[in-house]
């Protein structure tokens, strides 16, 4: 069976593109108003976005903290809130931010929906009940998450996804001038999100054409953004941009590997940030990725970014081993890297020996 996917609804991309939200949510408006779900690092004013949010009448604007990654109760009490001030469901809602705010905003609008609690739905078509109108703003490029069919969320139990048709916003507002402010170690741990989704959707098993040709090119651009000594800062920020965009459909028709698994267990167990939990990974993976390890530490190295190493040393052996179990439950990525037999290639001890490396 070939996966028949769906994708987001509309797209603008260029730079200033971030002042065509209201003349684009316009022809949605309802009377009941819109929520504005906004990363608080704007919340300062300082950067000028937070006096271009669009605010008619009715609309409320929320900030969005989020110092840790976006949980399932967050997403609980923003849709009570929500429903609460609104009276019932508002006519849309739009995230602006990270990865975080993207997953954030899809979860909710899901959850104005659906009844019950947000981890009920971690899994694949779980949702029965098709959202509100969510649009994404990302303001910082690499996971993809604005144009996935996937809200990351941890809960109670595990870190997993809202999957479905119905996850992928409605309409995406690619506007690479907002990623200039992002402070450098988040820009390189977040941009390479994306060089590593190619790298692990271009080496495993279930990568095809269409995989490959979102794959190769969002890397070429990754190689130019954190490599070349002559891109203006605009030219890199408007091809990290559509990297993180292409390199997101390339896992459509493909998968993330290793270095995501255990990247997925330094989040859950540790907390570590997604971007930051894959860099520490993947300087350890050159068993497994070879020259793609090599190529990235050399942009280490030319960025100057702090990336702790020896941090294994503290680490209980509890940790390593709850660690270990939740990337080895991470089965469709192991199929990915290692194949169909990936069984054969993979024991608990082998994981844990990768968290000890780092
Ligand atoms: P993030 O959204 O967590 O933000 C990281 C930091 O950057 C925050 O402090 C934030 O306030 C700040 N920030 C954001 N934009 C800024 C700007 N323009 N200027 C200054 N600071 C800015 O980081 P992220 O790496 O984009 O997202 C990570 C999240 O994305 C994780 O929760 C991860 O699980 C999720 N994710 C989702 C998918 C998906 O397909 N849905 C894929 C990969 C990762
Ligand atoms: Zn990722």
């Amino acid at each position: 069976m070939f996966k028949n996917f769906k994708g987001v609804e509309r797209c603008v991309y260029g730079r200033g593109a971030f002042n065509q939200l209201s003349d684009i949510i316009a022809p949605r408006r309802r009377g009941k108003g819109f929520v504005f779900l906004v990363d608080d690092v704007f919340a300062n004013g300082k950067d000028g976005l937070k006096d271009r949010v669009p605010l008619q009448q009715g609309d409320k604007l929320y900030w969005i903290n989020v110092d840790e990654e976006p949980t399932t109760w967050q997403v609980d009490g923003l849709r009570d809130r929500i429903l609460n001030e609104f009276g019932g469901t508002p006519d849309g809602l739009i995230g602006i931010g990270g990865g975080s705010v993207m997953d954030i905003a899809k979860a909710t609008s899901l959850m104005l929906t659906n009844p019950g609690k947000s981890e009920q739905y971690q899994g694949l078509n779980l949702i029965k009940i098709p959202g509100v109108y969510h649009l994404g703003v990302p303001t910082l490029a690499g996971t993809a998450a604005e144009v996935s069919m996937t809200a990351v969320l941890t809960g109670p139990v595990k870190k997993l996804g809202l999957k479905c048709d119905y996850t992928f916003f409605d309409q995406i507002i690619l506007d690479p001038e907002l990623i200039a402010t992002v402070p450098k170690n988040q820009w390189f741990y977040t941009g390479m999100d994306c060089y590593i989704h190619c790298v692990e959707s271009l080496t495993g098993t279930f990568n095809n054409e269409f995989s490959r040709a979102y794959g190769e090119k969002a890397l070429d651009m990754c190689r130019i953004v954190f490599l070349d000594d002559n891109i203006s800062p605009a030219d890199r920020d408007d091809k990290l941009m559509i990297a993180s965009y292409f390199g997101g459909l390339s896992l459509t028709y493909s998968e993330v590997g290793v270095c995501h698994a255990l990247s997925y267990g330094l989040s859950k167990v540790l907390g570590f940030r997604h971007g930051y939990a894959n860099c520490v990974a993947f300087y350890h993976l050159e068993e497994i990725y070879g020259e793609a390890v090599n190529e990235f530490k050399t942009m280490i190295n030319k960025h100057k970014i702090d990336l702790p190493q020896g941090q294994a040393a503290g680490w209980s052996e509890e940790q390593i081993s709850k660690m270990a179990d939740v990337a080895y439950a991470l089965t469709h990525m192991w199929r990915h890297a290692f194949g169909e037999d990936w069984e054969k290639h993979l024991t608990l001890e082998r994981i844990k020996g990768w968290y000890r490396l780092m």
